[in-house]
Formats: structure tokens, C-alpha cells, sequence
């Protein structure tokens, strides 16, 4: 199916001390593919997002991205992380800096643009995710659904090659839910590639390529959400799918 591939983890081994995180993973995310990644608590989703953007070290196994092997660290690091840009459940907002400033502030010190050109790419950002009446604010004059989408906007300020989403919708009341989830349906029509941690099943049907199912730090299932709702093979789907659909 990734004809392209942009993210490839190959025999993927991760432990926090003798905790055994990520078993053996092998996942490849094709250029403008949408992976919805799901599964149980503690089955090692946010290490998985983690370790694609280096914020964690493996102990063995290979992740490229766009065929180079991620950097160690340095400048190539900071620029990895422009390039697989990360939306998290808590926003982390520069809570006294306003909107704007918190869109440009990464574009200026890891993309070098000066002030007025990231100034000038933030309001279109901005516009896009429907807050262009807010780039004077600062955040906690925002709802949550705003936050997370001033978060959006400023990882799409780097022009990424792939976003990560952690679980973008957690912390959020229902209500804000949907405004978030239209804008992540609004990038992967627009051919974004991106992996996304969530619960919301209403979006994984609609948007996802394909769903990856973890348990106990493995891929246990790696199918189209067709396939994977209508019919999931293991157990441990089947068990997880009865208690949240
Ligand atoms: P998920 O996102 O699927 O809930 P995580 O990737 O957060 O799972 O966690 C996987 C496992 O690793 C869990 O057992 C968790 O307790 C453990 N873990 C996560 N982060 C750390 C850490 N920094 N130090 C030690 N153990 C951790
Ligand atoms: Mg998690």
C-alpha cells in the first residue's frame, strides 16, 4: 500500500529501563497516508510518536524518515522536529505570548525567517484553522478547541513533512471536539501525512488510510478501517472495540 514511504520503523525496540515499551516494530506510513494508531492504555502509542520525533532513544531497530536515518542530535535534530511536527493533548502554549507569537516564535529560530515573513505565514495559518480574529489573544483567552488549534497552525508553520497527533482531542469537552477533528479531516484531504493517536473512531472510519491496533507495546493489527472495524482478527481488538464503540 506505501508506495511512497515518508516514516519507516523497522524492528523498532524500546525499553524504559527493564520496561519492555515498543516489541519489534515494523510500521511504514506512506507519503499523504493517514495512520490512525489506537489501542489500550499503556500499549505504547505516545512512545511510538515519541521515538518518530527522537524525543525518545531506541535501544535497537532502524527509523527513517524520507529514507535518511533520524538525526542524534544538534541542528539536524531541532530540524527533524520542524519536519515531523507533534500536536500533544496539553497545547503547550507559551502562556504570555499571544497567538501569533506563539505560531512564529519556532518559525523564526529553526526556519531563520524574519518576523514579518513568519508574522505574514502565522495569519494565514491562522485564517486557516478559523482563528484569524484571535492572533492578538493570549492563549487562556482561548477555549481549549482554540488552543489546540493555534497548536495545529503552528506546527504546520514549519511546513512539515508528517504530523504526529497524541491524542489531540483528549482534554477536550465534547462540544470542541468536532471544530479540532475538522480541521485534522481538512489536512489529510489535503494530503498531509499523518500518524494520530485517538479514541475517535468516528474519525479513523472517515479519515484514516489505515488503522494500526497496539497492545502490549506490539502492532497486533495493521488494516484499512474498513477491515479493521467490520472485522477485527484478534481477540484483544475485538475485546477493545466492545468496550469503546
Ligand atoms: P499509551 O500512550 O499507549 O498509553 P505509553 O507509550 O505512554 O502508552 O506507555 C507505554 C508504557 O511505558 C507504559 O507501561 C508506561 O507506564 C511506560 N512509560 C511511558 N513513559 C515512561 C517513562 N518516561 N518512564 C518509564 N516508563 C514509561
Ligand atoms: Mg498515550
Amino acid at each position: 500500500m506505501a508506495v511512497d514511504p515518508l516514516i519507516e520503523l523497522h524492528d523498532v525496540n524500546k525499553y524504559y529501563g527493564d520496561l519492555h515499551v515498543l516489541k519489534d516494530i515494523n510500521l511504514t506510513v506512506g507519503r499523504g497516508e493517514v495512520v490512525v494508531v489506537i489501542g489500550p492504555s499503556g500499549s505504547g502509542k505516545s512512545t511510538l510518536c515519541r521515538t518518530v520525533n527522537r524525543l525518545e532513544t531506541i535501544q535497537s531497530g532502524t527509523i527513517r524518515l524520507d529514507g535518511q536515518p533520524l538525526p542524534e542530535e544538534g541542528k539536524a535534530l531541532a530540524g527533524l522536529r520542524a519536519e515531523v511536527g507533534m500536536v500533544f493533548q496539553a497545547f503547550n502554549l507559551f502562556a504570555h505570548k499571544t497567538v501569533l507569537q506563539n505560531v512564529s516564535l519556532a518559525q523564526m529560530k529553526v526556519r531563520s525567517r524574519k518576523r514579518p515573513e513568519a508574522d505574514r505565514r502565522s495569519r494565514e495559518l491562522l485564517e486557516r484553522v478559523g482563528l484569524a480574529d484571535h492572533a492578538d489573544k493570549l492563549p487562556a483567552q482561548l477555549s481549549g478547541g482554540q488552543q489546540q488549534r493555534v497548536a495545529i497552525a503552528r506546527a504546520l508553520a514549519m511546513d512539515p513533512k508528517a504530523l504526529l497527533f497524541d491524542e489531540p482531542t483528549s482534554a477536550l469537552d465534547p462540544e470542541m471536539i468536532t471544530e479540532v477533528l475538522e480541521v485534522m479531516q481538512q489536512l489529510a484531504r489535503e494530503g498531509m501525512t499523518m500518524v494520530v493517536v485517538t479514541h475517535e473512531m468516528g474519525f479513523a472510519r472517515s479519515a484514516a488510510n489505515r488503522v494500526v491496533f497496539m497492545d502490549g507495546g506490539r502492532i497486533v493489527e495493521d488494516r484499512t478501517p474498513e477491515d479493521f472495524f467490520s472485522n477485527p482478527e484478534s481477540d484483544r481488538a475485538k475485546d477493545f472495540l466492545s468496550k469503546i464503540l
